[in-house]
């Protein structure tokens, strides 16, 4: 049974947080007081990841994109990368921010990987401090590095833009495109950060984003499906793209075509859902595939029409940014 809402939009696009847990902490995602984190049991096994892919693979999901927390301190990432490829997903990506891929990016790729976004909120290593409260910025630049060096394509960076704090760096985003060849993806700051810190103001928008670049190197639009999150252009006159995620100022809700597992095992119909739904307890009730597909069904057809983020009373959800899986 194909994956349909009652809006009729089909669902193809998983996103799996394999962790709550992170080596970064930053400011619009984390807080810099100490969190509460998933106590281990209650996190899905591989297995059991696994097996609710298998059961939505044959519901007609084909992109499927590991995130967490950070994906890559849970240890068997790769091999759990390996056993989504033998399970028929033709789109395996993996967002992550970088700080431990230059070491693991040729196991990722052994695992069949097809493509990576990596986050890189500032080029200048005083500010990318700043932003992720994390030493690292040399990591994640030779994480940067080693992907574009492998057979991973495309490479996009995702840079989280917040006023005041790296929105002066547009422009060097775009030159780091162009002379890197890679795709630099602007997102616009959402209320799912853990200190509930966002306010209206602290978003820069993709229209600004848009004429601040394309004052300075004319941009061309590139055609994108309409289930994708991102607007994207190429330089006219050269290489590299960027792309431009505006959930808060242009929504593009009604095209969506995602749900996302959390790393305890519950469903969430969109990032802003009020209520999560609850399939470890399922998978641990010894439930058949066939039960689960079908409460999977149900629970997919009263997907949310949007997210209110725009409407009066907008409260975010309970769990932040860290523990959805962005
Ligand atoms: N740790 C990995 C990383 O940072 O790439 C993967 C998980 S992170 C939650 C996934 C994406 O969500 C990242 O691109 C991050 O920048 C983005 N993100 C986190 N908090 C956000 C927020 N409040 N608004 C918009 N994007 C956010
Ligand atoms: Fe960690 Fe990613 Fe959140 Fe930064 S955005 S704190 S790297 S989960």
């Amino acid at each position: 049974m194909p994956l349909i809402d009652k809006f009729g939009r089909q669902i193809t696009d998983l996103r799996i947080s394999v962790t709550d847990r992170c080596n970064f902490r930053c400011v619009y995602c984390r807080s810099a007081r100490p969190e509460h984190h998933m106590p281990s049991d209650d996190l899905l096994s591989w297995d059991e990841h696994e097996r609710l892919v298998k059961i939505l693979v044959a519901m007609g999901i084909r992109k499927v994109r590991v995130t967490g927390g950070e994906p890559l301190v849970r240890a068997g990432v790769e091999d759990f990368i390996a056993r989504l490829k033998a399970l028929g997903v033709r789109d395996l990506s993996m967002t992550t921010n970088g700080h431990l891929l230059a070491e693991r990016c040729d196991r990722l790729v052994a695992a069949g990987m097809d493509r990576i976004n990596i986050s890189l909120d500032s080029l200048d290593r005083e500010k990318f401090e700043r932003v992720t409260r994390t030493k690292a910025f040399d990591q994640v630049i030779a994480g940067i590095d080693a992907a574009q060096a492998s057979r991973l394509r495309p490479v996009k960076i995702n840079a989280v833009l917040v006023r005041g704090l790296n929105d002066d760096e547009v422009e060097a985003f775009a030159a780091f495109a162009r002379d890197r060849n890679l795709i630099m993806r602007f997102i616009e700051f959402m209320p799912l950060d853990a200190d509930r810190a966002w306010t209206r103001d602290m978003v820069v928008t993709g229209a600004e984003v848009h004429r601040r670049i394309s004052e300075r190197w004319p941009l061309v639009p590139v055609v994108h499906e309409r289930s994708e999150t991102a607007r994207k252009y190429r330089f006219a006159d050269g290489r590299g793209e960027i792309g431009l995620i505006s959930p808060v100022s242009q929504p593009f809700c009604g095209f969506c075509s995602r749900i996302r597992l959390t790393a305890d095992g519950k469903l969430r119909t969109c990032l802003f859902s009020k209520e999560d739904h609850d399939l470890k307890s399922l998978l641990r009730g010894g439930a058949t595939d066939r039960e689960i597909g079908d409460e999977i069904l149900s629970i997919v057809s009263e997907k949310e029409k949007g997210h209110r983020i725009n409407e009066p009373g907008f409260m975010p959800p309970s769990r932040t940014m860290v523990s959805i899986g962005g």
